[in-house]
């Protein structure tokens, strides 16, 4: 049988990919339920090729033009109880988180409780509320599969070890679009020049936020809650070729990696198919034209936001919260030209210094510093 699947954001970067991999297994997995917010057209091609019984989109009068199209056989929902409908979907068994942002928070949430395994790519689901997600993961038996491409090769990498055997992570990083930039060139870039990926190809907020390093920062989080090490143990390497997705060292020294394309495919594949592996007819890395794996240590001075993030993780409770509502808030400003590059820092120094964390924030206290994180960005976004 089938694994029936729902995909939160099906029409992003990861949802789109991941109706690639499920076009290429058809024999494995069949597409249940869809939600995505306003591309309609893409939606609609989504529909007619994936036959879903259930889909959400963001407002009313995009759900009518559905129904007018589909007539009775396609049941359509809209916002965020469509959200919740799909990541709830009883048919579905495993939920693919690809929407971006803390919205995903609460449909992830909503999934765990009806029992479903999660492919988690939604990484500031786990930046904004680690605890209370580990932790109803746990009491469901939901089990939560990482889709980011670090955190799947970490998974890969200790998959049958003993958690007491790991010494630490290494999380490789591209170092983004402004890898070899100075201050002096970040301070003046433009939206296009931050869009800039130079090996991955991806949604525009996580672009931007690999261009700062608060990508890894986010990645550094995730990886805490994801396999519950403390940060001393997650560190971080620059690895400009992205081929080593990331590494693991065991205390006898012995250090595992995993290796491939930039191709994100196949850490969603991976997600879905666990612990299974299933062929893939997508190119083979080919090392003899890579050549040279290279590394070295992120510069903080020059990207102070990986610094922020770990010195949010530590402080834990709710600082990671107001540090990812502050990102969202400040990138969305940079994407829509109202702020410079390097005022995204600015604005999450700036936050973060005017808030006090609470400890083991309750949903509730998550939206509430959530909330109070974006208007204080967008203020400090005027300044
Ligand atoms: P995209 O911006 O490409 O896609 C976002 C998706 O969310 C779209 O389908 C969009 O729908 C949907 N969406 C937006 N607003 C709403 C809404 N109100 N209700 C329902 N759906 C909505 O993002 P990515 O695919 O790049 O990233 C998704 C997540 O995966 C992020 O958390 C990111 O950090 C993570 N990730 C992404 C990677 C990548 O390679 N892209 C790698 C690792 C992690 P629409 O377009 O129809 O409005
Ligand atoms: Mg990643």
């Amino acid at each position: 049988m089938p694994k029936k699947l729902a995909i939160l954001g099906s029409t992003g970067s990861i949802g789109t990919q991941t109706l690639d991999v499920a076009a290429a297994h058809p024999d494995e997995f069949e597409v249940a339920a869809l939600a995505a917010g306003s591309n309609l057209p893409v939606m609609i091609q989504q529909i007619e090729k994936f036959r879903p019984a259930l889909v959400s989109v963001a407002t009313p009068s995009l759900a009518a033009e559905l129904k007018e199209r589909f007539g009775g056989t396609l049941q359509v929902e809209v916002g965020e109880a469509g959200l919740h409908a799909v990541a709830t979907y009883s048919e579905a068994e495993i939920v693919v988180t690809a929407v971006v942002g803390a919205m995903g928070l609460r449909p992830t949430i909503a999934a765990i409780e009806a029992g479903k395994d999660i492919a988690l790519a939604n990484k500031e689901t786990l930046v904004a509320a680690g605890h209370l997600v580990t932790d109803l993961a746990a009491r469901h038996g939901s089990r939560i599969l990482p889709v980011d491409s670090e955190h799947s090769a970490i998974f890969q990498c200790i998959h049958g070890t003993n958690q007491k055997d790991v010494a630490k992570i290494l999380l490789t990083a591209s170092g983004g679009a402004f890898r070899d930039k100075s201050r002096k060139e970040m301070a003046a870039a433009s939206r296009a020049d931050a869009l800039a990926h130079p090996n991955w190809s991806m949604g525009a907020k996580i672009t931007i936020d690999s261009a700062t390093l608060m990508n890894k920062g986010l990645e550094v989080i995730e990886a805490h809650w994801l396999f519950g090490l403390p940060y001393e143990q997650i560190e971080v390497l620059i690895h400009p070729q992205s081929i080593i997705h990331s590494m693991v060292e065991f205390r006898d020294r012995s250090v595992l990696a995993q290796l491939g394309t930039p191709d994100m495919r196949i850490p969603i594949q991976y997600a879905l198919s666990y612990p299974n592996r299933l062929e893939s007819s997508w190119p083979s890395l080919d090392l003899l034209s890579v050549g040279t794996l290279t590394f070295r240590k992120p510069d903080l001075v020059r990207f102070p936001i990986l610094g922020l993030a770990y010195e949010a993780g530590k402080a834990g409770g709710s600082m990671p919260a107001v540090l990812n509502a502050a990102n969202e808030a400040a990138v969305d400003l940079f994407l829509r030209e109202k702020i410079g590059f390097l005022d995204i820092e600015r604005i999450l120094m700036q936050v973060m210094e005017q808030h006090t964390s609470i400890h083991h924030p309750t949903l509730d206290d998550i939206a509430a510093v959530d909330q109070w994180a974006r208007e204080a960005a967008r203020r400090l976004g005027k300044s």
